[in-house]
């Protein structure tokens, strides 16, 4: 799958979600699928749907136990502490097509739930890198890309 990259309209636009009867159907199944190859291709940690074009609420995370596609994918609680991180994305290249990395703060620890590729529902916590890159995904299904938050942290002098 080709990756979108910005200023493409399609990264700004706010996601809709999945409806739950169309996880099992074979298209979107493979969906997933091709989504986590095409993050292992390009070496990322999260890949979120609408970087391969499709406005919908799917993201494919690398955690420890493989990539792992979570739909619907909701914070529902945030740590007070934040942190600061390094950040990359696959739709934020340089006019020679490498990855732009800059510095992001984001909440340290999050409590979070999804949809599984079986139609269940997993709640779950997560800190430090997985939190971070959690974070990242859901900014991409709300039309938020990472360096928003870095202009955003620099027009106001943080
Ligand atoms: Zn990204």
């Amino acid at each position: 799958m080709n990756i979108i990259t910005y200023p493409n309209p399609i990264l700004k636009k706010k996601s809709i979600k999945v409806d739950v009867k169309e996880i099992k159907n074979k298209k979107f199944q493979k969906l997933c699928l091709d989504m986590i190859q095409t993050m292992k291709e390009k070496n990322g940690k999260g890949l979120a749907a609408p970087q391969i074009g499709k406005n919908i609420r799917v993201i494919i995370v690398d955690t420890k136990e493989g990539q792992i596609a979570m739909i619907n994918p909701v914070i529902t609680k945030t740590s007070w502490t934040k942190e600061w991180g390094d950040e990359g994305c696959l739709s934020v290249l340089t006019s020679s097509r490498e990855v732009i990395f800059g510095k992001v703060k984001r909440y340290k620890k999050i409590n979070y739930k999804y949809i599984d590729k079986n139609g269940q529902e997993i709640k779950i916590k997560a800190n430090g890198l997985l939190a971070r890159i959690i974070q990242h995904e859901i900014d991409h299904l709300d039309g938020v890309l990472f360096i928003d938050n870095l202009s955003f942290i620099k027009n106001s002098k943080i």
